[in-house]
């Protein structure tokens, strides 16, 4: 009887110091995604603000996020560039990096915010099998990122409710009320994310960006995929920029703004604001539900042997080889759209234009990779 007792006692110890290592080893983890990964200022940004310097109730919180002013010697127009609305989508996120480590800006102004929704990129979502961070290599040693989730931490925000309906009466499944860009325009005392929303907002009521572009990205089943998504407003730029992109060798499609979609970036900031709002999206297998083994590897090199059988099915709406959607040609179509946005908004507007030199071109990152343009770890 009494060895009966002590073996159960010894069971359950074990058993609690199993469960105990677990807990540490998951609670290190957790913790450690809360840690900015940093972002090194190039010799372009003047000055680095905060995000609630545009709405105040927003400072101390998960939600407050780094702006990279880039200001010329003399002054033209000002453009806003967001990354990280979904950390989930890390191109977007890094050619907004790559803005702030390389970008010069010799006439106007830029003003980047890489991680838009900040919250967003200390968790990965349920279920989805993300990593949590990759590595990209530079010539001083790697460079390390979170991979984040679509949308706001419930650390930081929670409970959501059944049915989330927006500021605008669009009807969405609750846990859209964590993402931003169902948040628009905001509301300085709603939900944490629609006050995000609504501070974005007022940033663009105060500086006045004469161009706003959003960068996204998405399965490569989407239907809209490698495009500039414009508010009517901005379609003829969006339609002539991507004309030069064509003629530079980068297809890439125009959607307009839907009228019937409502808090959405391209078309909140446009009706709410003097802005010419655009949003750009390139092909994320990492993102797509028919992936196969979800790495560090296929945030990397967006190779999925999958995406190639759906490829060869006409099931995408890309392109899909074995050379699959590497990060630095996403990265890359990402500023050469940006690029081009700003050259034919400078050539219509001679008096005040954007003039920015440094920007990455995609033949480079195709050529040298996105390493050799991150600034080396300090
Ligand atoms: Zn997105």
């Amino acid at each position: 009887m009494a060895i009966r007792a002590a073996r159960s006692w010894i069971s359950g110890i074990v058993f609690l110091v199993g469960v105990a290592v677990v807990v540490s080893v998951s609670a290190v983890a957790f913790r450690d995604m809360h840690r900015d990964r940093p972002i090194y200022p190039g010799p372009g940004v003047t000055r680095v603000g905060m995000l609630s310097a545009y709405l105040g109730g927003l400072a101390g919180t998960g939600l407050d996020t780094e702006v990279y002013y880039l200001e010329g010697q003399t002054p033209g127009a000002t453009v806003l560039v967001l990354g990280g609305t979904h950390p989930n989508e890390p191109a977007a996120f890094l050619a907004a990096v790559l803005l702030v480590e390389n970008a010069v800006v010799e006439r106007g102004r830029l003003i980047v915010i890489p991680r838009a929704n900040r919250s967003g990129f200390t968790c990965t979502d349920p279920g989805e099998g993300h990593p949590q961070v990759y590595e990209i290599p530079t010539s001083g040693g790697p460079r390390e990122f979170t991979f984040g989730s679509r949308a706001t931490n419930p650390v930081h925000q929670w409970p959501d409710p059944v049915v989330y309906v927006n500021r605008l009466g669009q009807q969405l499944t609750g846990s859209e009320v964590r993402n931003l860009n169902r948040s628009y325009p905001g509301s300085p005392t709603g939900y944490p994310t629609e006050q995000l929303g609504h501070a974005i907002t007022e940033l663009i009521r105060a500086e006045s960006p004469a161009l706003s572009i959003d960068l996204h990205e998405a399965s490569p089943e989407y239907p809209v995929i490698n495009a500039i998504v414009a508010h009517p407003r901005a379609l003829g730029l969006a339609v002539e920029a991507a004309m030069l992109l064509e003629l530079d060798g980068m297809n890439i499609s125009v959607e307009v703004s839907p009228v019937s979609l409502r808090g959405l970036s391209h078309r909140e900031w446009g009706d709410n604001t003097d802005t010419l709002a655009l949003l750009l999206e390139t092909s994320n297998p990492a993102q797509g539900r028919l992936r196969g083994r979800t790495d560090a590897a296929l945030v990397l090199t967006g190779q999925d042997k999958f995406y190639v059988r759906a490829g060869e099915r006409n099931a995408l709406y890309v392109r899909f080889t074995d050379r699959g959607w590497p990060l630095e040609e996403r990265v890359g179509r990402h500023l050469q759209a940006l690029v081009s946005l700003v050259e034919v908004y400078s050539a219509q507007h001679g008096q005040t234009p954007l003039v920015v030199q440094g920007v990455p071109h995609l033949r480079e990152l195709r050529r040298d990779g996105l390493g050799a343009f991150l600034q080396r770890p300090r």
